[in-house]
């Protein structure tokens, strides 16, 4: 069917947005680049959130906190010991797998073929075996439901063995245990160590929220999916510091608000839904992902997380200084609720997984009467990597002029694109493949009474409009 993962990677190929990172080396598995309209459209993304995060929430504040951190970061915030997945390897195709994934994909086999019952059951007994981390356990689970690689056919299974999914390097010249750092896995407790700093310098009362945009590092066992699951990724974290007790309402809150935030990018409720979590992670009381429908299934886009007081009591533990806020707004008894260490509701997306949803939501082939087939990115214009393209119809008699003319009238405010080669049939559809909302034409007409046509991506019908009208045009139709 049109819109395969297949078609998608394809595409962001072909068009410019996504690269497999040093493909002349014939790439490196799990990791992408963007190019030059997926820059674009990524930046949008991001932009969109931040302001979405910040300027509509005055009651948070971003941060910009560094990849490598003090390595008891990690210990405290359960990484090092705990940021494991299982893995097995067959001893006939040298194929390594995640066992969880292995029996997750039975289960679901098991709900598609009119058993659901018996995937719950299997699922559950996998969530008992590895929460007592017994791996064997797990190896007899995998044999017993006669799960087999794919490649080879075989269940010759290896034992399976703990894999922690940080990366690791050393700092400065000397190597030795004390030397060793790590690249952040999450962006989150850059956050969490700078809780105080923002609290104190930026004089915020809780609840508050601190917001982050970065790269984060995961030693991914299996990686494929495409910009999916890749091993150098970007998060957009906000971590929301609530007085304990009243975490269930903010994080029924940003449920609801993220949630909006999707659809509001243009993705229809039907491709959304909560997904809330059979098996919560050490840190949480409460945790729900948002799921998005991509051409592999729905899957998890962001995840919104009660998170306690778990990470700011294990700083405070292993930093011995005081990770504490004191509140003197006066509870029911009329006295100050006083010192306490909040509780943290964390809303977690990743620019990749976001960027992913959107392109895959956005690509449309339409075939018209006539047989023809038009694809086409229907992504909402606030984000589309070019706002509008200017298009002199012929390139000559003055129409390149007054075209660049327009151009240098919008560029300050949009992302415009001036083309004047091939004809306008053919730049059209180059501008529906990368999803630019808006084709102007410059004509004849244009010369003498300064009116050009505006041609509408999704429906192709084309208006004539003055040109002392398109900024407002454009601008109405590129805010969210
Ligand atoms: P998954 O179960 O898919 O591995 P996770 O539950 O480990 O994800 P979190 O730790 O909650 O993910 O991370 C928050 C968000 O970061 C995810 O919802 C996802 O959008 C993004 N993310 C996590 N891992 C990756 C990755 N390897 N590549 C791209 N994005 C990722």
């Amino acid at each position: 069917p049109a819109g395969s993962l297949k078609d998608i990677i394809a595409h962001a190929k072909e068009y410019g947005f996504v690269f497999p990172s040093s493909e002349i080396y014939d790439g490196l598995q799990a990791v992408y680049d963007y190019g030059q309209y997926g820059v674009e459209l990524k930046n949008n993304l991001k932009s969109v959130w931040w302001k979405a995060m910040t300027m509509l929430h005055d009651n948070v504040v971003g941060i910009d906190a560094s990849i490598f951190m003090h390595p008891l970061t990690w210990k405290a915030s359960g990484h090092v010991d705990s940021f494991n997945d299982p893995m097995i390897d067959n001893k006939d195709s040298k194929k390594r797998y995640r066992a969880d994934q292995l029996l997750e994909a039975k289960a679901e086999e098991y709900a598609n073929n009119g058993h659901p019952e018996r995937g719950e059951t299997l699922l559950n007994r996998m969530g008992r075996l590895l929460d007592a981390n017994d791996l064997e356990g797990v190896r007899e689970l995998i044999i017993s439901e006669g799960i087999v690689c794919p490649v080879s056919g075989t269940d010759n299974w290896t034992e399976v063995r703990q894999f922690n999914l940080m990366f690791s390097t050393q700092v400065g010249a000397v190597s030795d245990d004390a030397s060793l750092i790590y690249l952040r896995p999450e962006t989150a407790q850059g956050i969490f160590v700078n809780f105080l700093n923002v609290q104190k310098t930026g004089r915020m009362k809780v609840p508050f929220g601190i917001a982050q945009i970065g790269k984060a590092f995961r030693n991914e066992i299996v990686a494929r999916q495409f910009t999916f699951r890749m091993r150098e990724f970007e998060q957009m974290e906000m971590q929301f510091f609530c007085r304990p007790g009243t975490e269930m309402e903010w994080y029924d809150k940003w449920k609801e608000t993220r949630m909006k935030f999707h659809q509001a990018l243009g993705i229809p409720a039907s491709k959304l839904r909560f997904k809330p979590h059979d098996k919560l992670a050490h840190y949480a009381n409460a945790a729900v992902d948002i799921e998005f429908k991509f051409p592999f299934g729905f899957r998890e886009m962001e995840g919104i997380h009660s998170r306690t007081d778990f990470d700011l009591k294990s700083h405070q533990e292993l930093s011995k200084k005081k990770q504490q806020y004191f509140d003197n707004d006066l509870n029911e008894d009329g006295k100050p609720y006083g010192n306490y260490i909040p509780y943290v509701v964390e809303t977690s997306v990743g620019a990749d997984r976001l960027f992913l949803a959107v392109l895959c939501n956005a690509y449309t082939e339409e075939t018209s009467e006539d047989g023809k087939t038009r694809t086409y990115l229907k992504l909402h214009p606030a984000v589309a990597p070019i706002k509008a393209a200017v298009l002199p119809l012929v390139k000559k008699d003055g129409l390149p002029e007054k075209a660049r003319e327009i151009q240098n009238q919008l560029k300050y405010d949009f992302n415009v694109f001036y083309e004047e080669r091939d004809s306008i049939g053919k730049r059209y559809t180059r501008q529906d493949l990368i999803g630019t909302p808006f084709c102007i034409a410059v004509d004849y007409q244009t010369l003498e009474d300064n009116t050009v046509t505006i041609r509408h991506r999704d429906s192709t019908e084309q208006e004539r409009i003055a040109i002392a009208d398109l900024k407002a045009k454009i601008g109405h139709a590129v805010s969210l």
